[in-house]
């Protein structure tokens, strides 16, 4: 129902209707390793596919981790209206091309983007239709663990991680829910449940 002081529509979302779902959470929380067991249990999701000016690791898969794109190509398709969100990370812009999302939900397909949290508030803006989902660690302890276990990067690459990941867990406020990861089991079958809208 459509407010009828301000016009706007409600956020929630009527039962059986697909829904956006951005899920987000610090670097170093899991959101792969849950999301890829999201994935392998419910193929039925569209994933959004985002564009990036980084560089591939070794064994990403232009089209299928990433669009690989130069900031050219990039800065053009913000010019086009076809990003739904973009955003500057860790010295590279990383963003959601629209029109593959609006077409999964047109057709009846729940779709999930995996973004940092500047996207994830253009998106409520654009679409606040949308769930907004973080991702958080059991602890505080637990995530620098698992940020400086890594041991492959300079203290000032973990340093300027915690930084980022202390400003997102901050916002934890303007999510719509929480998932804690510290069973990738659990989390994988709460953050199902949210995104297909239904128990499992
Ligand atoms: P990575 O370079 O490690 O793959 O990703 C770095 C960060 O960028 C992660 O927090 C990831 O969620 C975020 N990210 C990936 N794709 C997008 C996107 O399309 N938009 C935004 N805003 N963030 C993204």
């Amino acid at each position: 129902m459509i407010d009828a002081k301000t016009g706007a529509e409600p956020r929630t979302v009527r039962q059986g209707e697909p829904r956006l779902t951005v899920v987000s959470g610090p670097s170093g929380v899991g959101k792969s390793s849950v999301l890829s067991e999201v994935r392998r249990l419910a193929p039925e999701i569209y994933f959004s596919v985002s564009a990036t000016t980084r560089a591939p690791r070794a064994g990403e898969v232009d089209g299928d981790h990433y669009h690989f794109v130069s900031t050219a190509e990039f800065e053009r398709m913000i010019a086009a209206g076809e990003m739904l969100e973009h955003a500057r990370y860790a010295g590279n812009l990383y963003g959601t091309p629209r029109k593959p999302v609006e077409e999964a939900l047109a057709a009846g397909q729940p779709a999930v983007l995996e973004i940092e949290l500047q996207g994830a508030r253009q998106v409520r803006q654009a679409m606040p239709e949308a769930q907004l989902v973080m991702l958080l660690p059991p602890s505080w302890e637990v995530l620098v663990d698992r940020l400086t276990g890594r041991g492959t990067e300079p203290a000032e690459v973990v340093e300027r991680r915690l930084a980022t990941a202390r400003k997102e867990l901050a916002a934890e406020s303007e999510f719509d829910a929480t998932v804690v990861n510290a069973d990738v089991q659990v989390a994988t079958s709460e953050l199902l449940r949210l995104i297909l809208g239904r128990e499992q």
